[in-house]
C-alpha cells in the first residue's frame, strides 16, 4: 500500500496531523503504543498499527524506510521521542519532523539529526500574545529567530494612505508582500496603491522592525 507519511503519537497533535493528511487524501501510516489510539485512528488513516516505534525492527518490518516524511509526535515521554529519532536517522528516513516538549529536548533534537523541530504549545503562544497585545495583528509566523510575517489588519491610521505615502520600507523597513482586500489578495502590491481600514497587510521583516512598525503604525 502507497504510504506518503508517517505519523507516531497519536496524541492532540499528532492525532490532528493524522487526520488532516488523511483528509487531503494523503496516505498516512499511523502508528501508537496504545490500542485505544489505534482503534480510534484506523478508519481516518490509510494504515494505522499498533507499536512500540522505539524498537528498530518494527519500525523496519513496517516498511518505515520507504516513507519520505515521519513526524514524530509523542510529547510527554521525551526518552521515547528522542529513541525514535534516533532510529529513524539510522534508517535513513529522508525527513523527520519532531514535536519538542521543551527546549531542551529541542536542542538534543536538533543535535540527533532531526530535521524539523516543532513547538507547537510556545510558537501557538507567542502568535496568541502578540495578537492580544494588539487585536490589528491576526496572525503571526516566526521565520528564524529574528525574522517573521505578521499579517495585520489596515485599521485608520493606514486608511486612504499609500505605501509611498506611509513609507514602510525606508522608515520601518519591512516588506508588503500582499494585500487582502475582502476576497481578493493582491501580491506584491505597487507602491502608489490605496490601503483601505479593512484591509489585511502581510509584511515581512526582522522583528525588531516589525515591532516599531506595530507601534507605530497599528493600533
Ligand atoms: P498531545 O499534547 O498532542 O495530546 P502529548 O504531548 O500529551 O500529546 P503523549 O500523550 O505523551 O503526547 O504521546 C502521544 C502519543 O504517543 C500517545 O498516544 C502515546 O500512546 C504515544 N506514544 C508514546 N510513546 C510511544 C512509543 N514508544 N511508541 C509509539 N507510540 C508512543
Amino acid at each position: 500500500m502507497k504510504r506518503d507519511y508517517a505519523v507516531i503519537g497519536l496524541g492532540r497533535f499528532g492525532g490532528s496531523i493524522c487526520t488532516e493528511l488523511s483528509e487531503e487524501g494523503r496516505h498516512v501510516l499511523a502508528i501508537d503504543a496504545d490500542e485505544d489510539k489505534i482503534n480510534e485512528f484506523k478508519n481516518i488513516a490509510s494504515y494505522a498499527v499498533i507499536a512500540d516505534s522505539t524498537d528498530e525492527a518494527t519500525l523496519k518490518d513496517l516498511g518505515i524506510k520507504n516513507i519520505d516524511h515521519v513526524i514524530v509526535a509523542i510529547g510527554d515521554n521525551i526518552q521515547a521521542s528522542i529513541l525514535t529519532t534516533v532510529v529513524l536517522t539510522d534508517l535513513g528516513i529522508k525527513k523527520i519532523t519532531v514535536k519538542a516538549q521543551n527546549d531542551y529536548h529541542e536542542k538534543i533534537l536538533n543535535r540527533i539529526g532531526a530535521d524539523q523541530v516543532v513547538h507547537p504549545e510556545r510558537d501557538m503562544g507567542k502568535r496568541i500574545a502578540r495578537n492580544i497585545i494588539s487585536s490589528n495583528i491576526l496572525d503571526y509566523l516566526e521565520l528564524s529567530d529574528d525574522y517573521s510575517i505578521v499579517e495585520v489588519k489596515a485599521g485608520k491610521k493606514m486608511d486612504g494612505r499609500t505605501m509611498i505615502d506611509l513609507d514602510i520600507r525606508a522608515r520601518y523597513g519591512c516588506n508588503v508582500v500582499a494585500v487582502k482586500r475582502e476576497d481578493s489578495i493582491n501580491v506584491s502590491p505597487a507602491a502608489d496603491d490605496v490601503l483601505e481600514e479593512d484591509d489585511t497587510l502581510i509584511i515581512i521583516g526582522a522583528d525588531n522592525d516589525l515591532s516599531r512598525f506595530e507601534r507605530h503604525l497599528v493600533f
